[in-house]
């Protein structure tokens, strides 16, 4: 998890020298870390965030915020693209950021994701197959001995859908509403893979 002081002082830096502060949210963003946007655990805000994948629910769109300034910055035509903003994925993305904006929601992934964080260092201790827990709400990075692919195939082929980030780290994304009960069975799977 990239260092909330790091990211404070290069805020410091970018403001100081007029540099223009993107984060990109398109994996953290839209309630993964257990606030609509990640940024917002650490306190410091970006002068554009992209978002992506989750927007509208998985129909194809891609959003670009920027603050006030940036935006007096740029023409007409200046940013185009071909699936950003058609009326039908608007709607579907509007629906999910209501959904996703629901504090009800937001409060399960941290108490969950809390829990979930305690459950994989729990593991690492008791297999000692893995070197290092890292993330925050639903999303999580186990570095695993050997590879992670082969961790990630072994657990497909026990039910478990899980995914690399580079060569040893497994990369753990479970679905926003996942239950206890139903990511228990999860970490049951994972821990009998390693
Ligand atoms: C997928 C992804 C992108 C690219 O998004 P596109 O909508 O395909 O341009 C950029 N950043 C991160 C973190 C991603 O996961």
């Amino acid at each position: 998890m990239i260092d909330h002081g790091f990211l404070r002082e290069l805020r410091a830096v970018t403001k100081e020298r007029n540099i223009a502060l993107i984060f990109d949210e398109i994996q953290c963003g839209l309630g993964r870390t257990g606030t609509l946007f990640a940024y917002e655990q650490v306190g410091v805000e970006p002068d554009m965030i992209t978002l992506a994948k989750p927007l509208a629910g998985g129909l194809p769109m891609g959003a670009v915020l920027m603050t006030e300034p940036i935006a007096a910055a740029m023409q007409y035509g200046d940013h185009g693209t071909t699936f950003g903003g058609g009326p039908f994925v608007a709607s579907v993305a509007l629906h999910v950021l209501d959904r996703l904006s629901d504090p009800a929601l937001l409060e399960h992934v941290r108490a969950t994701g809390t829990w979930l964080g305690h459950e994989l260092n729990e593991i690492a201790h008791r297999t000692s197959r893995i070197r290092q827990v890292r993330g925050t709400g639903f999303i999580w990075g186990i570095d695993v001995m050997g590879t992670a692919a082969h961790v990630v195939s072994e657990a497909m082929a026990h039910g478990l859908l899980v995914l690399t980030a580079g060569e040893y780290t497994v990369r753990i994304l479970p679905p926003l509403v996942a239950t206890k009960e139903e990511l228990a069975r999860g970490l049951h799977i994972l821990e009998e893979v390693l």
